[in-house]
């Protein structure tokens, strides 16, 4: 409102300018000299003013200079929208500042990164952890400091969905988990953890468990011989103890398959992915494995279709052992009179093996917990199918030793389908 009321004064005082002009002109003859000459006066007075504007727009702190009128107006319509420029300024900073000091207390290390690869920020636990003085580094490759092949393939590769855990080749033993999550322009930001402390736990626990398993495996072998030397001669063992004897060796040869899957899930843990780059022939695994079912399971009906001939990189043993738990699950859960299909095929999203029994199912509830240790969904039926509890939990880790993802999808009472899907090479 108060801008529309100084332009109509301006332009009244042009208008009586040109009025005045016209006045003081005509009476001399000169109306237009005269009107031109006011004009060209006005104007000097507007390039000083904008010389004035320009002034001070280069001094940012002073105050305004005085002015009347629409130049008035003008400085004074700059002056708060630069004073407010200023407040949302400082502001911003604040707001900048608490975050950065908040990733600074952090005993992560926080190191933003530019599209380019080139440090932009990092705190003092990088600094601590992985060895850069900011703010020197400002603008060097992360990658040249960071001097890790396994995370250099991490940061390379683009796909953070899984944080990286890499151990240093440090005369003292150290593990630093890696994870880089995305923002603004494809800059991203890379948190690394010191993880030694649960990394020494976790190494620990599997040696346990790998040692005790290897340890029970003499006693077990030494009770599974007499048993079946006094099984052998039944005419020399009392008819009460027959039963007995016959539960006795069932349960030892169920506890030798429990070692045997918990020394091989051990196994599976603690070998580096790199050491198992062999091509393996999925096809020529499956051909095998129909043999063997052919001989084990010479009543049941295993339909394997080898649609392609890609091979993945990997470990032979461990997908073997991946995919005949899941081929093995599928005749335990699944009616005698009833087809298993196993399928090794090429789809638009990767290459797809699956295994598809027409058997009991499984409820949605227990599916997203079918993988860890000893989870089962009826302990009646599992243990009367004489399974370990370990079978889900061994595929899961191989598919992911092969970044493969196990997928599952079951109907109760219809049945269920497991799929590994493999990146395709
Ligand atoms: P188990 O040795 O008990 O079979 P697994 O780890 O192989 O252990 O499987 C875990 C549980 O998942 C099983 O106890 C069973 O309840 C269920 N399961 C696995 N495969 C199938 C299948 N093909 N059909 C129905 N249930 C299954």
């Amino acid at each position: 409102m108060r801008a529309r009321v100084t332009w109509l004064v301006e332009l009244r005082r042009l208008v009586l300018l040109v009025l005045l002009a016209l006045a003081l002109g005509w009476p001399l003859g000169y109306p237009f000299q005269v009107l031109s000459g006011l004009l060209l006066l006005l104007l000097l007075r507007w390039l000083v003013q904008l010389k004035r504007l320009r002034a001070w727009l280069d001094s940012p702190d002073v105050e305004p200079p005085e002015a009347r009128g629409i130049w008035g107006d003008f400085y004074d319509r700059l002056y708060s929208l630069r004073r407010e420029s200023r407040e949302q300024q400082t502001l911003l900073q604040s707001r900048l500042d608490y975050l950065q000091d908040s990733l600074s207390s952090m005993q992560d290390a926080a190191v933003m990164v530019s599209a380019s690869g080139a440090i932009e920020w990092c705190n003092s636990a990088a600094q601590k952890l992985l060895g850069l003085r900011f703010p020197k580094d400002r603008g060097q490759a992360l990658l040249n400091l960071v001097r890790l092949p396994e995370f250099h393939r991490y940061f390379l590769a683009e796909d953070y969905s899984l944080p990286l855990q890499v151990r240093l080749g440090s005369e003292r033993e150290q593990y630093l988990q890696f994870s880089i999550s995305r923002f603004g322009n494809n800059d991203r930001l890379v948190f690394a953890r010191d993880v030694t402390r649960e990394a020494r736990l976790e190494n620990m626990r599997r040696d346990f468990v790998g040692n005790v398993s290897h340890e029970l495996r003499t006693p077990l072998t030494v009770i599974k011989g007499y048993l079946e030397t006094l099984l052998g001669q039944p005419e020399q063992v009392p008819e009460r103890l027959q039963r007995p004897l016959g539960q006795m060796a069932q349960q030892a040869e169920r506890m030798e398959a429990l070692l045997r899957d918990l020394l091989w899930l051990t196994r599976i843990e603690s070998v580096q992915p790199r050491e198992r780059r062999e091509s393996v022939n999925v096809g020529q695994l499956l051909r095998e494995l129909q043999s063997e079912l052919a001989t084990s399971h010479p009543q049941r009906r295993v339909e394997f279709r080898v649609e392609t001939e890609a091979s993945v990189p990997g470990d032979l043993r461990e997908l073997h052992s991946a995919i005949s738990n899941l081929v093995l699950n599928a005749i335990k859960y699944s009616p005698d009179d009833s087809c298993v299909t196993v399928t090794w095929a090429e789809e638009p999203d990767g290459l797809r093996l699956s295994v598809q029994d027409q058997g009991v199912g499984i409820e949605a509830s227990h599916i997203p917990r079918l993988t860890e240790r000893f989870y089962r969904v009826d302990d009646s039926r599992s243990s009367r199918t004489g399974g370990t509890g370990l079978g889900l939990a061994i595929v899961k880790h191989v598919a992911a030793n092969h970044q493969a993802q196990l997928q599952i999808e079951s109907r109760p009472g219809k049945g269920s389908t497991f799929s590994l899907w493999f990146p395709r090479g």
